[in-house]
């Protein structure tokens, strides 16, 4: 039980509004599948006017939450999707004072990824990674449908590795969606405002004042932190520079210009040699091992 969802039904006892946060499991990252993703639960509200139980059940899944209950309709059943408990950093002086370059180079990180759409790829070429925020309609297609939140406004990218797990769930979604990884220097994240999250953040809502506190190098080494339900770095054995949680992600609130792009990594020949006319000088390669799953999958 590690995220959190807010509550908010009418008792059906007092008839009192009920607003409380329930804890809520994690969705089953280890399943193959989308739809077997799902973690089903039981729990009890108690109404804090008339101590009332409210028996709820719910479901948990990388789409979405679903919560319903027998006592209250699901028209009338308020819940917000759930984001982890993301707590505040206190920031180590040491690791501030040799900031994010002292953890590119004591971690040995050398690329950031991002993948979007191939449909993209054309204008990223011209333009670099846009905000979605800052996009014109009919520039580009977004990569995250469903980021319906207030982080609009910033660029995702993922330290050493693609973002796998939303990569495969996107990829399941549309099988016959082909895709492209960019590949940035780690020098983006010394010239534009970064919040590192050691957890997939983005979609999901996250306060301000937390988004405030990962903008620091403290937090960008955390990343590399054991994380409680995730397996320890000494058992997982992966290297220094990937983040324990293979969905933690840096949220770049600036254009990612095209000077940072190092290249433009695809899945096979047949696409790269497609694509080659669009990439205005960016550097191809293929690279089907950065379509395929992070080495610790199997521990996760
Ligand atoms: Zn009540």
């Amino acid at each position: 039980m590690t995220m959190i969802s807010k509550v908010r039904i009418l008792c059906p006892h007092c008839e009192e509004l009920i607003e409380q946060e329930i804890l809520v499991p994690d969705p089953n990252f280890m399943a193959e599948k989308m739809k077997d993703s799902a973690v089903e639960f039981d729990d009890e509200i108690q109404c804090e006017h008339c101590d009332n139980e409210i028996n709820i059940w719910g479901s948990n899944s990388y789409y979405e939450l679903y919560l319903a209950s027998e006592d209250v309709s699901e028209k009338d059943f308020y819940y917000s999707q759930p984001e982890y408990d993301f707590g505040e950093y206190e920031t180590d002086e040491t690791i501030e004072e040799s900031g994010i370059q002292g953890v590119l180079s004591e971690r040995g990180i050398k690329s950031l990824y991002h993948f979007t759409k191939i449909e993209n790829l054309e204008a990223i070429s011209k333009q670099g990674i846009i905000p979605r925020a800052q996009l014109k309609e009919g520039d580009y297609e977004y990569t995250d449908i469903n980021r319906s939140d207030g982080f609009l406004d910033a660029n995702c990218i993922s330290i050493s590795f693609p973002q796998y797990r939303m990569f495969f769930i996107k990829r399941i979604k549309n099988p016959l969606q082909n895709w492209v990884v960019f590949e940035i220097s780690p020098e983006l994240l010394s010239a534009c405002e970064a919040a590192f999250f050691e957890r997939n953040a983005a979609s999901r809502i996250v306060q301000s004042e937390v988004i405030e506190n990962r903008k620091t190098a403290t937090a960008f080494e955390n990343m590399f932190s054991n994380i409680d339900n995730l397996p320890k770095r000494e058992e997982s054995k992966i290297p220094d520079c990937y983040p324990t949680d293979p969905q933690a992600e840096v949220l770049v609130f600036d254009k990612v210009d095209k000077s940072f792009i190092v290249a433009a990594h695809f899945p096979s020949e047949d696409v790269a040699d497609h694509y080659a006319h669009s990439l205005n000088g960016i550097p191809a390669k293929v690279t089907p091992e950065l379509f395929e799953n992070r080495m610790d999958h199997d521990l996760l």
